[in-house]
């Protein structure tokens, strides 16, 4: 069902700065910027392999990224899995008692599906479900 690490979501205080440190220092570079409104941040992707560095920016005081940055700073915000079937993978997760943020997949960065688990079941991750499906 899971077949890798799709992305890792990093909050910044600093879009620029942030984009600057990855491509600078370590040599990658950023294929995209978007906005995805729904959760009020701007992103830039970078791609390590089969895995990506999502940069979460917040374009408003209310995003949740900006409570997650006035509470813990900035840092490793969560950890996005690739799935074949988003909608498959929450539900079968919400069976086995997992508490979710969302039950049904929502649109994410990238137009790719996403669903968030709660991190009080993660062991204290943010976890993300993403895929095409
Ligand atoms: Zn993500």
């Amino acid at each position: 069902m899971i077949s890798h690490i799709e992305h890792i979501g990093i909050a910044v205080a600093n879009l620029e700065e942030a984009i600057a440190y990855y491509e600078n220092v370590l040599g990658l570079s950023c294929y995209a910027i978007e906005e995805v409104e729904d959760q009020a941040v701007k992103t830039a992707f970078f791609r390590v392999g089969e895995t990506k560095i999502e940069l979460l920016y917040p374009t408003s005081p209310d995003s949740p990224v900006a409570k997650f940055l006035e509470k813990k700073g900035p840092g490793i915000h969560h950890l996005a899995f690739a799935t074949d079937d988003v909608e498959k993978t929450l539900q079968d997760m919400e069976k086995k008692g997992v508490r979710m943020i969302d039950k049904k997949p929502r649109k994410g960065a990238e137009g790719l599906k996403i669903g968030f688990l709660h991190p009080h079941s993660t062991g204290g991750v943010l976890t993300e479900i993403c895929g095409e499906k």
